[in-house]
């Protein structure tokens, strides 16, 4: 039984603690535990998958709702804040400690756990106050209402956030003309704790604006949709139900929360949403990432009035040419697709300096990234070269709509994915991640640099991150518990009807999705189901090769 809640374990570890349990809650409207179980009654929630420890297994408290009075508050919290009945898994699954359920050959960070909820919070800007480091816990359900805070927006009341007081700006100081939030996707502090040196220049920025050591992005599971939603909304999943990279729609299927529209995603309004309507022509709001995901930032965008400029990768033929940018069709009718960005240099344009920049950036000029390639990494797209390639059609974004000149202030948010597509392709703790992490501090010097030279000092940044990332096995102490092994074992044991019906209709790292019908059918109870995967050790369905 795990307790303990500390930042994952790498070659570096220790230097990054995360928040202690139910420290972050004392400000908060407190969560009975009561209340939590109500609710995991309905719909049962809370499943232990214990080590390979049978006793531990065995306490009789390790499976159904009385599981979760064996997870530490804040860990208990996570999940309640991430859940809810109508759109989550029916089984709300938590891997013990850095254990993690793999799918298809893929890690995950989507974890209740701090190793993976630890953010980078910096906020900055020449105007704002140097209070240097704020112990305060926070968690990126308080962006919104900060922002609103700093736009003089009274019109916006965050559902769950709370204003991050201390970021404020310096006596005399006018009123931003920009606010950026720049995502940096997946690098959250056990990513950054392993890359110590890789990060000068946000490092620089921690003693120069408010930095928050105990961020997290506070709701479970840490994953690039829900918490992007939260950044906008200011309301934790619960709320917002975007609240997972698939969700149960109302008909049952399950997809893509962004697979219907925007508005089928999120179901509150976004501080973006509000703004644009209240300013209408009086600010220009954008949003530039690579991922319908990322647009939970500026919220549901507009069919009808003043639209947020979005904008998402549009891929390319095949594996080897670099995608451009565009956005999905399923999307594109909420928001503005600013088209003069594709009027760029291609990221594969062998007169553009994106390839050179990817092959420098390992120490060895050689043609190749890290021996990789680089055309054959998506036409360049998972390599460093992304980073300035998406870095100077940012700039174009901010020049073309001028941005930082309207009469009300504008709002940029940012995804960079690179260190997330790095985390999952090669880990965390990969040379490859290095170069990611310092690709992306260096961008930042770049970026700052253009702030101050094209918007004065009247601008405002935040930089933070949606979710940390896994090591390798070995590197972490983790071990990879095998999703269709899972499903296997709890198919042999309890689907005995032989109608060709599954009984587990989805799993994910985080949840798992049951056909009740077909637990009736088989006259299951969801209790012994939860009880029999309690008991799975790392014997029954840790995959082969993933020990440490
Ligand atoms: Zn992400």
């Amino acid at each position: 039984m795990a307790t303990d809640d500390r930042a994952g374990s790498g070659r570096r570890r220790g230097s990054s603690p995360g928040p202690r349990t139910g420290a972050d809650l004392g400000r908060r409207r407190r969560i009975s535990r009561r209340r939590f179980l109500a609710g995991a009654a309905a719909a049962p929630a809370g499943l232990w998958l214990s080590k390979a420890v049978p006793a531990a297994a065995a306490t009789g408290r390790s499976y159904g709702p009385d599981s979760a009075c064996d997870l530490p508050h804040d860990v208990l919290v996570r999940i309640w804040r991430g859940w809810r009945a109508d759109r989550s898994g029916r089984i709300v699954l938590v891997p013990h400690g850095l254990d993690y359920l793999a799918g298809g050959g893929l890690v995950t960070h989507s974890t209740p756990w701090g190793y993976t909820q630890h953010v980078p919070m910096c906020w900055y800007g020449p105007g704002i106050k140097p209070v240097g480091i704020v112990n305060r816990p926070v968690t990126s359900a308080d962006i919104a209402p900060t922002m609103a805070r700093l736009l003089g927006f009274s019109d916006f009341r965050a559902p769950d956030g709370r204003d991050m007081a201390e970021v404020a700006l310096r006596g005399g100081a006018s009123k931003p003309k920009l606010i950026v939030v720049a995502v940096w996707d997946g690098g959250g502090r056990n990513v950054l704790d392993l890359w110590p040196d890789d990060w000068p220049n946000l490092r620089g920025l921690v003693t120069r604006g408010a930095w928050y050591e105990h961020a997290t992005v506070g709701s479970n599971p840490s994953n690039t949709a829900p918490v992007h939603a939260t950044i906008g909304t200011g309301a934790f999943p619960r709320t917002h139900g975007c609240v997972d990279i698939l969700i149960r729609f109302p008909d049952g299927r399950i997809g893509d929360p962004y697979s219907r529209g925007p508005d089928q995603a999120i179901l509150v309004p976004a501080l973006a949403e509000r703004y644009l309507a209240a300013v209408g022509e009086d600010a220009v709001v954008a949003e530039f990432g690579t991922v319908p995901w990322h647009v939970g930032m500026v919220g549901r965008g507009s069919t009808t009035g003043p639209q947020p400029v979005a904008v998402c990768k549009k891929l390319g033929a095949n594996e080897t040419t670099a995608p451009t940018w565009g956005l999905p069709r399923v999307i594109a009718k909420h928001y503005r697709f600013p088209e003069y960005v594709n009027d760029l240099p291609r990221l594969d344009d062998p007169r553009a300096p994106y390839f050179r920049y990817a092959d420098r950036i390992d120490g060895t000029i050689d043609g190749k990234w890290r021996g990789h390639v680089i055309r054959n990494q998506l036409g360049g797209f998972h390599t460093p070269a992304r980073i300035p390639f998406q870095e100077r059609a940012v700039e174009e974004v901010i020049r073309r709509e001028e941005l930082g000149t309207h009469r009300e202030t504008d709002l940029l948010f940012l995804n960079f994915k690179l260190i997330d597509e790095v985390g999952h392709l090669y880990y965390a703790d990969s040379p490859e991640m290095s170069d990611s992490v310092r690709a992306q501090d260096r961008c930042l010097a770049r970026f700052v640099a253009f702030l101050n030279n094209n918007l004065g000092s009247e601008w405002v940044l935040l930089v933070t991150s949606d979710h940390g990332h896994t090591t390798r096995p070995k590197v972490g102490g983790s071990y990879p518990l095998d999703q269709a092994r899972l499903r296997s074992l709890v198919a042999s044991r309890f689907d005995r009807d032989e109608d060709g019906v599954p009984l587990i209709r989805r799993i994910r790292p985080p949840w798992m999705d049951i056909d009740m019908e077909e637990l009736r059918e088989n006259h299951v109870m969801v209790s012994d189901l939860t009880r029999f995967i309690s008991r799975l050790s790392r014997a029954d369905i840790g995959r082969p090769g993933g020990a440490p």
